[in-house]
């Protein structure tokens, strides 16, 4: 029998307020630990929440920008539960009446559109950090993350593979980012997710049992997680046993998921609305206001580069993927007016810097207009791709002007025909053994003439005059 997965996502994503959700504490990450909390968010008896409208703001945003309907009228319950890193024994979340409801986001993978419904948006205060030290047998706690604003956006099952999960998340992060309401950074847990997983007979109009992995902050191990979960879900099946709804937890070493706890022992959370915070009444003029002020979504920007610049669906993917990256295109292009040329640039050298570097585009500094001397002296012949690259990897280096470097070294392209010619010929005057294996069909025989030639050069010369040089001579040889 074969099956379909089905996925549904609750993420978790920090907002990038100055202050937490109801006091002043500031929002920081990475600070020695309770230094950054107050009465308010550390729940000692007697101090009061008061709302940070910021939070709404940003929750706004989020709901026009994934497509929710916004309540009116939105409030906040308590959600009870003990637990260490949460002083009060309970959380402000929403429950009744959340700020977002039934939004839509588009994705599309492998050329099929899909429409992943969003359940409910809405906002709660984040937990405080464990530290388990094993070799003290003790546990730690850090109330610095206690009270910062959290959105928890909810989708439908409407995912069916890992794949669909992944694009899902990226697109979602690319919005949050893009509308600067989180910086959305994984490794800082910024951004979690949820992950709901069950398995049906293909056609099947009926949902399986679900299993739950909590808390997962990288994609790649939710990838895994979804292709490892729905594996174990169908065998368990078709061994003719069946799947019990339960949380799991991820274990990326072992690259399997393991049982944490059942339906039958989870909470009963005992919400009710919270009586110290009165209920928030969003006008037609505040989400007016805030509709305005949103910038241009990524999937706008994606349409635009599409229609207007002729960028192939890829491309403009990849230059909207991040805010920055997408700003730096922007610039890059306007100086230009080379859309093919700055997205492969883009796509290619500067993403493969940031990998190299492993750091995010906001660390990288280079400016739009360092970028665009490259791209326009490759464009227009001044300097050879591989040159130009090396130029590159000088400016982020040392901070020299491209125009400065390439003078300075002497890297202009050679583009002397003559001098193409006569190297040429000299090198297969010192070559007779390629021109015979080439003569008798090996033709990477050439690809080694070209790139004696090159060497020859100083590896300046105009690569594509210089190939098509080559061959002429080859088949007159
Ligand atoms: P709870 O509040 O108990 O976690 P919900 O019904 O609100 O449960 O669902 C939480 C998440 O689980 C949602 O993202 C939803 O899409 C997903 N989900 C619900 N049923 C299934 C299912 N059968 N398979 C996969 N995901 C599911
Ligand atoms: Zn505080
Ligand atoms: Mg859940």
């Amino acid at each position: 029998m074969t099956y379909e997965t089905v996925i549904g996502l609750e993420v978790h994503v920090e907002l990038s307020t100055a202050s937490k959700i109801f006091c002043g504490c500031p929002v920081t990450y990475g600070q020695e630990p309770n230094t950054k909390c107050c009465p308010v968010c550390t729940g000692l008896p007697g101090a009061l929440p008061v709302l940070n409208k910021n939070v709404v703001e940003y929750a706004l945003r989020t709901c026009l920008a994934v497509n929710c309907e916004i309540s009116r009228i939105t409030r906040f319950d308590r959600k009870n539960y003990f637990y260490p890193d949460l002083p009060k024994a309970y959380q402000i979340s929403q429950l009744y009446q959340p700020i977002g409801r039934n939004g839509w986001l588009d994705i599309e993978v492998n050329g099929t559109k899909r429409r992943v419904r969003i359940h409910e948006l809405h906002m709660e205060e984040d937990a405080g950090k464990l530290m388990h030290d094993p070799w003290e047998d003790q546990t730690l706690v850090d109330y610095n993350r206690c009270g910062v604003p959290l959105l928890e956006i909810v989708s439908e099952p409407d995912l069916r593979s890992a794949e669909e999960a992944l694009t899902y998340l990226e697109q979602l992060r690319g919005i949050l980012q893009f509308i600067g309401v989180s910086d959305c950074r994984m490794e800082e847990g910024s951004l979690r997710a949820d992950v709901n997983v069950s398995v049906r007979p293909a056609g099947s109009n009926e949902f399986g049992t679900r299993t739950e992995m909590k808390n997962m902050n990288s994609f790649k191990a939710i990838g895994r997680a979804i292709e490892k979960e729905s594996l174990r879900q169908i065998e368990l099946l078709n061994e003719g046993g069946r799947v019990i709804q339960e949380t799991r937890r991820w274990d990326e070493n072992k690259d399997a998921s393991f049982p944490m706890r059942s339906k039958e022992d989870a909470h009963d959370y005992r919400y009710f609305p919270d009586p110290d915070l009165t209920a928030v009444h969003v006008s037609e003029d505040w989400i007016d206001q805030v509709r305005r002020e949103l910038p241009e979504l990524p999937a706008d920007r994606r349409k635009r580069y599409i229609g207007e610049l002729g960028l192939s669906d890829y491309e403009a993917q990849i230059v909207t993927g991040h805010p920055v990256i997408s700003g730096l295109f922007e610039d890059v292009y306007d100086l230009t007016k080379l859309a093919k040329d700055t997205a492969s640039w883009i796509m290619g050298e500067y993403l493969q810097l940031l990998k190299d570097k492993n750091c995010g585009p906001e660390n990288l500094s280079l400016s739009a207009e360092d970028l665009a001397a490259v791209v326009s002296m490759t464009a227009e012949g001044k300097v050879n791709r591989v040159t130009a690259r090396k130029v590159l990897a000088a400016v982020i280096e040392d901070g020299v002007k491209p125009q400065t470097y390439i003078e300075q070294h002497g890297l202009a392209m050679v583009s002397d025909a003559s001098l193409l010619e006569d190297t040429v010929r000299r090198v297969l005057a010192e070559n007779p053994q390629s021109i015979e294996d080439y003569k008798n069909g090996k033709k990477k025989a050439a690809g080694f003439l070209v790139g004696q030639a090159m060497r020859a050069l100083g590896g300046k010369a105009d690569p594509q005059l210089l190939g098509s040089i080559i061959n002429r001579q080859l088949s007159e040889a």
